[in-house]
């Protein structure tokens, strides 16, 4: 393989001035806001083009890790006349003094403040980002709310998963995107070229239009907003390179996906909902991607990413072209969501020569039963075998997810889950392990919407508690055996917004004027905060929830995410007979996607 080569006109520092730099000594972790990356050199800006900052609600060590920015900025720098940044959201020591000196938010490329952009485009991945996207406005001097921006304020955007629930974030989003962004985004970005000049009504209505977006002003009530997806992905666009930091990010390796789109039904599962059928790339198309990146990056890793990798056709030819040259170079390729089969097992060891790490399962469940009522679609004898040939093969580290607080789940169901983890470590001695360890993760189970568990009752804050109590008591305390559980008050405030609507608007911006930033870290995560805010708005959180009846009417109805209602009311049925749902790939079950293809597009 070709060695890499680092020119000095790929490495920037920006050119332009961030005013945020003589603050960096002030602060934690100053290198997140330095810029220094290696990237594509940018071109100057021309008359007309459209400018965008991609948004990313985090800090930027885990903004970097998601992989969507790596697709979405350069596919945009390619539009002819459209000019992408990046933008990450300040740790709040950073937004204080920022603040303070009203120095405004600005990009990482070429350091101009966000508010002087056409588009901001933010990504919602998780809903306990969101007063993060406030703190950004703010810090930008954008108005918060929507209908309180003029002509030259940017066009404010949201896509991601929480754009399938747009309610809760609807008083601060111009346009949600729907879907897959990159169709929507482009003809959005036409859209408001042909309209330049008009005012933001009329520019905001006319983008309503596209199908895909989502315009709390402008769609029509009672209107449904479809989901956009590529319907395949060998056509699609595909980035011949990464950007690379120059710190350590969350997952700090390249990335290329292999397929999008999941078929198996997990019920609990939103992206295995929301993102029928497969599409896959074909593995010719896989391994020169590799090649490139490894080429062109430098990293020690490359991680084939969907939503569950062994289940790529392909992968067979991809790991047999790609391992003996890479083992040689020390680079790996990772795969990170293993099925727990002797498949996925013996795949990650072919992968590794080394197997000091350790290996990550997500049984989800303690008991068969409970396995079936989710459609988690692993049997106990899998799971044995599987952590049999774990242990064979070398590992001496297991992790184990599972979740507490799931649809029909009884004591049994938890004793299970410390059961399997004290059966994986029995597994572990019979070969020979002696220093083994298995760690278990248990978190909170969140009813999202758009899944078959939408309707589902969530567990309350102290009910979570009992349960993560009882299941570190039935562990007990030993370096072999660790068990630790989610935060339940995150949990809680997760599911309110994850199944919210409108009404949330408000409690959001209180909440955040009140002081509530990173609500995903545990140490600025403060429920307090939250309680005053719904007091003060009158919303009481619970009924978010609760069971929600099956014919009433659902807030994130707005958007339809292509699997139709009768399906998710059938699974639901089905679950609650502990009746598995096979993978539509075997047979089309009727989802209501109508991609007409058998689950799998190659
Ligand atoms: S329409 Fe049929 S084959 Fe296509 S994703 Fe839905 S169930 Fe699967």
């Amino acid at each position: 393989m070709e060695a890499l080569t680092i020119t000095q006109d790929q490495i920037y520092f920006s050119e332009f001035e961030n005013p945020i730099w003589p603050l960096l000594a002030q602060v934690s972790r100053p290198s997140r806001y330095g810029g220094c990356e290696v990237r594509p050199g940018l071109r100057g800006l021309a008359p007309g083009d459209i400018t965008v900052c991609l948004a990313f609600p985090d800090v930027y060590e885990i903004g970097m890790s998601y992989y969507g920015f790596q697709v979405l900025s350069p596919f945009l720098n390619s539009l002819p006349g459209v000019a992408a940044d990046r933008a990450y959201c300040p740790w709040p020591d950073m937004e204080r003094l920022m603040a303070e000196k009203s120095i405004p938010l600005a990009s990482i490329e070429r350091s101009m403040p966000l508010a002087e952009f056409d588009v901001l485009g933010f990504t919602l991945q998780h809903e306990l980002s969101y007063t993060n996207v406030l703190t950004m406005l703010s810090l930008s001097q954008i108005p918060l709310a929507a209908d309180e921006r003029g002509d030259a304020h940017p066009i404010v955007t949201a896509g991601g998963p929480g754009a399938f629930v747009p309610g809760p974030m609807s008083k601060f989003i111009d346009l949600f995107c729907v879907g897959e962004g990159e169709e929507t985004f482009s003809e959005m970005l036409e859209t408001l070229r042909e309209t330049r000049g008009m005012k933001r009504g009329p520019r905001l209505a006319a983008c309503a239009k596209i199908r895909g977006v989502y315009s709390p002003a402008f769609t029509p009530k009672g209107a449904r907003v479809e989901r956009r997806f590529a319907a395949s992905f060998d056509g699609s666009y595909t980035p011949s390179s990464m950007i690379i930091p120059s710190v350590s990010t969350v997952h700090d390796r390249a990335a290329v996906e292999v397929f999008r789109g999941c078929t198996r039904g997990c019920r609990f599962c939103q992206a295995g909902m929301t993102s029928r059928p497969v599409r896959e790339r074909s593995p010719e198309s896989v391994i020169d991607s590799v090649r490139e990146i490894v080429r062109s990056t430098g990293w020690e890793e490359v991680g084939l990413l969907s939503l569950a990798s062994c289940d790529y056709s392909g992968i067979e030819r991809v790991v047999e072209a790609l391992t003996p040259a890479l083992l040689k170079e020390g680079v790996t390729l990772g795969l990170p969501s293993l099925r727990m089969d002797g498949f996925s097992v013996g795949l990650a060891a072919r992968l590794r020569k080394v197997r000091r790490g350790g290996l990550t399962f997500a049984p989800e469940a303690g008991t068969q039963r409970l396995r079936d009522v989710i459609n988690k679609g692993i049997d106990e004898a899998s799971i044995a075998a599987c952590l049999n040939d774990a242990f064979s093969m070398g590992w001496e580290r297991v992790k184990l997810y599972f979740m507490m607080g799931l649809p029909t789940e009884t004591e049994d169901d938890l004793r299970g889950i410390v059961d399997l983890a004290r059966s994986a470590l029995k597994t572990a001695r019979q070969n020979g392990k002696k220093r083994a360890s298995v760690a278990v993760s248990v978190a909170g189970f969140v009813p999202k919407a758009h899944t078959p568990f939408q309707w589902e009752r969530q567990s309350g804050i102290d009910e979570l508690k009992e349960k993560g109590r009882f299941l570190k008591s039935l562990a007990g305390t030993s370096k072999a055996l660790t068990l630790a559980y989610h935060e339940p008050e995150q949990t809680f405030l997760e599911g309110v917004l994850a199944r919210g609507d409108e009404r949330l608007s408000g409690v959001i911006e209180k909440a955040w004027r009140l002081g509530a930033r990173f609500d995903a870290w545990t140490e600025t995560f403060d429920l307090p905060r939250w309680k005053e805010a719904f007091d003060a708005l009158g919303v009481d959180p619970a009924s978010y929830t609760r069971e929600r009846g099956e014919d009433e009417p659902l807030p994130w109805e707005c958007v339809d995410a292509g699997v139709s209602r009768e399906f998710l009311l059938s699974e639901r049925a089905a679950s609650r007979a502990a009746r598995t749902t096979p993978d539509c790939r075997a047979g089309c079950l009727g989802c209501g996607v109508n991609c007409g293809k058998g689950g799998l597009i190659k």
